[in-house]
């Protein structure tokens, strides 16, 4: 390791061995992670979060957070998580770029008391006392053909990113989810039209979007129905879109396509190490304990019900008390 802490002091284990151990790593840079990085660096454990991306987490691509209290006006979500990022650092905690690909926990069959694991980024190893898995989750794909090959050249997930491109131009959104309708209700500021395409005959998202995208006069509805390709040369041209109903088929002409039909959990790079659900989620107790000692989950990538910025940091700070409390015991600190 090159860089020395900043805030960090070394712990015991680093002294002996004379290699950085930190007390904990945080895998992830979402409100989640950041949040658990603001707590344990004011609680002044040495702690590193790895992002693959920004800072931010899928926040960022949220053109306003209307339901983080604090903001009456709401708050733009890159303006947010930078401010939550800033929070963190200025506590000292220390953060480093590269994709997590593994995780493991060090086998040492001559001291069966060590407790140390181990993060694996960019083909180096960096060891810790307790992990914070905070890697969130990312956009579903259709899976139909020509999502993939017209993928950035109309195809989309990201509208804030990408709506811009699409100036009086004719649209199609997927899903019928919170993230489908804020998205769609966003690229209207842009484009002519926007066609919400949805599985079923009612939309899933909070109420109050709902009372705005039907009052929305450039959104029309395509119900009961799925898109089954994508079609186009160079770039996206329609969509076919069946009716589950009816199973009459439709081609809608369209130059963009903005998908947002869920979330998988950034999970895989854990290979078994930890107790998962069927789709992915992580299993925890209500203290954020994962099936692995010294392992805790929080924020999108954890099986919960409600996935929202509020949630994120509030398992984010139970997360980081709970490391906390097995850190100190591991190094033998009480309150007593
Ligand atoms: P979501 O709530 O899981 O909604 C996904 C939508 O896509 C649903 O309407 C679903 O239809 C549809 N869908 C799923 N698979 C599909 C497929 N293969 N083909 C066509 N349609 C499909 O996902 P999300 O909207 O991304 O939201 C994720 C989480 O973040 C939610 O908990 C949400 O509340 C939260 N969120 C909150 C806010 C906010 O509070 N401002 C903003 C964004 C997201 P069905 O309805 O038929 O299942």
């Amino acid at each position: 390791m090159s860089e020395v802490l900043t805030q960090a002091k070394p712990n015991d284990k680093e002294r002996n061995k004379e290699e950085i151990i930190y007390d904990a790593i945080i895998i992830g840079g979402g409100p989640a992670g950041l949040t658990a990085g603001i707590y344990l660096s004011r609680a002044r454990m040495s702690t590193l979060l790895i992002e693959k991306a920004l800072p931010g987490g899928q926040a960022i691509l949220t053109e306003i957070i209307e339901n983080y209290p604090g903001f009456p006006l709401g708050i733009a979500g890159p303006e947010l998580m930078q401010k939550m990022e800033e929070q963190a650092v200025q506590f000292g905690l220390k953060i480093e770029y590269g994709e997590t690909t593994e995780v493991k926990i060090k086998e040492d069959k001559e001291d069966k008391e060590d407790k140390v694991k181990i993060v694996k980024i960019n083909n180096k190893e960096y060891k810790t006392l307790a992990i914070i898995l905070a890697s969130g989750a990312e956009a579903s794909k259709l899976g139909v053909p020509g999502e993939e090959e017209l993928r950035g050249r109309g195809v989309s997930y990201c509208a804030t990113c990408d709506a811009p491109f699409f100036k009086d131009q004719k649209i199609v959104v997927v899903g019928g989810g919170d993230t489908a309708i804020e998205e769609a209700l966003y690229l209207t500021k842009f484009a002519q039209e926007v066609t919400i395409i949805h599985r079923r005959d009612r939309l899933r998202a909070t109420k109050i979007l709902q009372e705005r995208v039907f009052a929305n006069k450039k959104i029309n509805f395509a119900w009961d129905s799925v898109v089954t390709k994508i079609l186009g040369k160079e770039k996206v041209e329609s969509v076919l879109v069946q009716n589950k109903k009816t199973y009459e088929e439709k081609e809608i002409s369209c130059h963009g396509v903005f998908v947002f039909v869920g979330n998988i959990p950034n999970s895989k790079f854990l290979n078994k190490l930890i107790k998962l659900d069927e789709k992915g989620y992580i299993l925890t107790d209500d203290n954020m304990m994962t099936s692995q000692e010294g392992i805790y989950a929080c924020g999108d990538v954890r099986k919960k019900l409600l996935r929202q910025v509020v949630t994120a940091c509030g398992e984010g700070a139970t997360a980081a008390f709970t490391a906390q409390k097995y850190i100190e015991e591991l190094k033998g600190v009480s309150y007593k």
